[in-house]
């Protein structure tokens, strides 16, 4: 039966077993590591181009097992999303993450805002903005230090709606991102409806800004609006000296990439915002 219908099926069925098999063994594994605290941030600092020093910080989620082997969310977050767990992954990572943050603060660090992403479901879900709002007063942590990323495609699923609630988070005080600009296959119109602060512009763009045209014009385009309209403008998956020295040319506010800081663990930050301060 070689090369008939049957033997495409079993060929077929085998791996739909075997990936049936690896998403129930992922999600006890997810599960078990949300019991140990295995997820956990790293940081990733915001650097100002008026002035070099650190502004802000993303929390970036890391799955650390046992044996010290760090799973990167490209691995897990999509599972996790599929599963329901992502809801309790992130309010995970926003916890610690504004609580290291308290602690930074209390040592002198005033200056950082420190910014969160989140999936689909949960901006969606009432309670979870609320949820956000308990671990910020829990830790005495004023709304204005925090930040949401919000991908454009996310925002872009139901506009009308997530404008409202990003108008209840930005009224609050807490600040708005839109991330991966530029990705999201949307109508500009919708910016000016949105109560947002800041445009983070994706890494596809920053990348080859030396080398193409066409990257170039698009990040000139956006970091122009941007400005115009009052919105700050961050460049994300910078990685060379000569991308900073453009970025900074065409107005660009804030920087963040592998040129001054890759994701850290919550200790080798401290260390790297401790050695900047001091310079
Ligand atoms: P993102 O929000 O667009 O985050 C930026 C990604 O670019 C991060 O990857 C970061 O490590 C990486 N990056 C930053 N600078 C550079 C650079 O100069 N060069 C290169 N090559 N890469 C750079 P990461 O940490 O692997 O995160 C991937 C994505 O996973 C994030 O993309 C975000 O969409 C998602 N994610 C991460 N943490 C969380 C979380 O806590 N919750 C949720 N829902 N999603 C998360
Ligand atoms: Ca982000
Ligand atoms: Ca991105
Ligand atoms: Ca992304």
């Amino acid at each position: 039966i070689k090369g008939t219908h049957l033997e495409h099926f079993r060929f077929y069925t085998s791996q739909m077993k075997i990936e049936a098999q690896h998403k129930i063994d992922m999600e006890s594994a997810i599960r078990k590591g949300l019991m140990k605290g295995e997820f956990i941030p790293f940081y990733q600092a915001k650097v100002s181009c008026k002035t070099g020093g650190v502004v802000g910080m993303e929390a970036l989620a890391r799955w650390v097992k046992a044996d010290g082997k760090i799973i990167s969310p490209v691995d897990f977050i999509p599972l996790a999303e599929e599963l329901n767990l992502i809801h309790e992954i992130d309010t995970r990572i926003i916890t610690s993450a504004v609580r290291d943050m308290a602690e930074w603060e209390k040592a002198g660090h005033n200056e950082l805002v420190v910014s969160a992403n989140i999936s689909a479901t949960e901006l969606e879900d009432p309670a979870f903005v609320d949820t956000i709002f308990s671990i910020l007063e829990d830790n005495n942590v004023a709304k204005e230090k925090f930040e949401l990323e919000v991908t454009e495609s996310l925002i872009m699923k139901d506009v009308e709606k997530n404008a409202q609630i990003l108008e209840k988070l930005c009224t609050s005080g807490i600040n708005c991102s839109i991330d991966d600009f530029g990705t999201g296959y949307s109508s500009l119109s919708y910016l000016k409806k949105l109560p947002i602060k800041t445009l983070k512009i994706d890494r596809s763009f920053v990348n080859d800004i030396m080398t193409d045209h066409n990257d170039l014009a698009i990040v000139c385009a956006i970091i122009s609006m941007a400005r115009r309209m009052g919105l700050k403008v961050v460049a994300e998956g910078v990685e060379d000296a000569d991308q900073v020295e453009l970025l900074k040319k065409e107005g660009c506010d804030i920087i963040q990439g592998y040129y001054y800081s890759k994701p850290l663990s919550k200790k080798d930050f401290l260390d790297f915002i401790n050695l900047k301060r001091d310079r």
